[in-house]
C-alpha cells in the first residue's frame, strides 16, 4: 500500500489480508461434497443394478408363464381330444343300458357308464375354469322360474338318495321365483354342491335343499334383494379354519372320504367362479345337525346384467344333457319301439368320422340322414 499526494509518495507498505473462505467452500464442506457425490454414484449404481435384475427376474416370470401357459395348452388340447372318444363310450353304453335286460349286465353298464361320466365331467370343469381363467367364459342370462329348475335338479339327484338310503328333502318358501340367470352354467353349481353333500354324507343321511327370497343382507352378501339357495348336509362337516380354502382351487381336504374317489379338488373353485359370474355370493357354514351347509344367493332382477349378456333366444336353450337313471331308460326303449320315420330330412355337419356315423345311426330310425364332413 502507499499513499500518493501530489508529488509525492510515501513508501510501500505491505500488509497481508488472509480471506476466510465461505462455509460452502471450506474443506470439510468439500469432504461432504465427495460423500454425496459417491453416495449418489452408489445409489445410482444399486438403482441400475436392481433394475436390471427386476427385468431379468419379469423376463424369467415371463417366460415360465409362456412355458406353463403352452403346457396347459398342450393339456387341454389332450383333454379336448378325450372328449370325443368319452361321449363315444357314453353314448352306445346308454343304448345298452336300454337294451340288455340282463341284469348282471345291467350292474357293470352301470359303473362302466358312471366312471366315464365321472371323467367326461372333470374334463368338462377343466375347460370351463380355463374358460373363466382366459375371460372367454361369456354367460348368457335369461329369466327363468328357478323353483323348478332346482326341483328338476333335486329329481335328478332323488335315486342316487334312495341307493343310498339317504333322506333328501326339498323346501321352499315360495312357490314360483324369476330369476336372470344363464341355464347352461348355473346348474353346475347346484349339480357340484349337491354331488359334493353326497360325497360326504353318511349312509341314512339327511340332504335338505332350501329355497327363499331373502330381502335383508348380510356381512357376508352385500347384497339387497336375492334369491337364496341354502343345500344342507349332515356329513362330515368342514372346519372353520378350512371353510375359505375349499374355494381355492386344487384345494382338499385330506380325509379317508376322499382318498378313495376321483377327487381333485376343482369342482368348488369352479362353482364359485360361476357365482360370482352371475353377481352372486357363495359361502359355507355349519350345519345345525352337523355337517355343512352350502349358501348360495344371486341377486334378484336384471339390473346388474348387461345388455350383451342376455340371451337373444331364449327358446332355442336346451337343458344340458345328464346321465340318465337305470329307471327312465326302460322308458326310452318302449318309446323306440313305436316310432316311426319321419318325413323330415337331417343333415349331420361332423368332422369327426365315427361320431358322424353314430349320430347318423342314431337318428336314422326317426329320419332320413346324409352326414357331411363340413358346412361346406
Ligand atoms: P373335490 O370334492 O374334488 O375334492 P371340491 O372343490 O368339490 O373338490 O371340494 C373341496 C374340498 O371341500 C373337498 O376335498 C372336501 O374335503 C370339502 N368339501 C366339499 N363339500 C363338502 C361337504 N358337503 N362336506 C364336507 N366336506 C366338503
Amino acid at each position: 500500500v502507499k499513499a500518493v499526494d501530489y508529488n509525492s509518495v510515501s513508501e510501500e507498505k505491505e500488509i497481508v489480508i488472509h480471506i476466510a473462505p465461505p462455509w460452502y467452500a471450506t474443506a470439510g464442506a468439500q469432504i461432504i461434497y465427495i460423500v454425496i457425490v459417491a453416495l449418489l454414484a452408489f445409489l445410482f449404481a444399486m438403482y441400475v443394478r436392481q433394475r436390471y435384475r427386476s427385468r431379468q427376474k419379469m423376463m424369467e416370470h415371463q417366460h415360465a408363464r409362456e412355458i406353463n401357459e403352452a403346457k396347459l395348452q398342450l393339456f387341454m388340447n389332450i383333454a379336448h381330444e378325450i372328449r370325443t372318444p368319452m361321449s363315444m363310450i357314453i353314448s352306445p353304453l346308454g343304448k345298452l343300458v336300454a337294451a340288455d335286460e340282463d341284469p348282471g349286465r345291467q350292474k357293470s353298464y352301470h359303473v362302466m357308464k358312471r366312471n366315464a361320466e365321472r371323467i367326461l365331467n372333470l374334463i368338462n370343469q377343466l375347460m370351463d375354469v380355463r374358460k373363466i381363467d382366459k375371460g372367454m367364459m361369456v354367460l348368457k342370462f335369461q329369466e327363468i322360474e328357478i323353483v323348478s329348475f332346482v326341483r328338476d335338479l333335486y329329481t335328478y339327484f332323488e335315486y342316487q338318495a334312495k341307493a343310498k338310503n339317504i333322506n333328501f328333502n326339498f323346501y321352499t318358501d315360495t312357490e314360483a321365483q324369476c330369476l336372470w340367470i344363464d341355464p347352461k352354467n348355473f346348474d353346475k353349481v347346484i349339480i357340484n354342491i349337491l354331488s359334493n353333500a353326497f360325497k360326504y354324507v353318511r349312509e341314512n343321511g339327511i340332504i335338505d335343499i332350501h329355497l327363499a327370497v331373502v330381502s335383508k343382507s348380510n356381512e357376508k352378501d352385500n347384497l339387497h334383494a336375492c334369491f337364496e339357495i341354502a343345500i344342507s348336509d349332515n356329513g362330515i362337516g368342514i372346519k372353520e379354519e378350512e371353510r375359505e380354502h375349499i374355494f381355492e382351487r386344487f384345494y382338499q381336504i385330506r380325509n379317508s372320504y376322499n382318498n378313495s374317489n376321483i377327487s381333485t379338488g376343482i369342482g368348488l373353485h369352479l362353482t364359485r367362479s360361476l357365482v360370482e359370474l352371475h353377481h352372486g355370493k357363495i359361502w359355507v357354514e355349519n350345519n345345525e345337525g352337523g355337517g355343512s351347509r352350502f349358501i348360495v344367493r344371486i341377486p334378484l332382477g336384471s339390473a346388474h346384467i348387461k345388455k350383451e349378456q342376455v340371451e337373444d333366444n331364449p327358446d332355442l336353450i336346451q337343458r344340458q344333457e345328464r346321465p340318465v337313471n337305470l329307471s327312465i331308460n326302460a322308458d326310452t326303449k318302449l318309446q323306440e319301439k313305436n316310432r316311426s320315420k319321419s318325413k323330415y330330412r337331417v343333415m349331420v355337419v361332423e368332422d369327426d368320422e365315427e361320431i358322424r356315423q353314430y349320430i347318423c345311426r342314431e337318428l336314422s330310425s326317426d329320419y332320413h340322414t346324409a352326414g357331411y364332413v363340413n358346412g361346406k
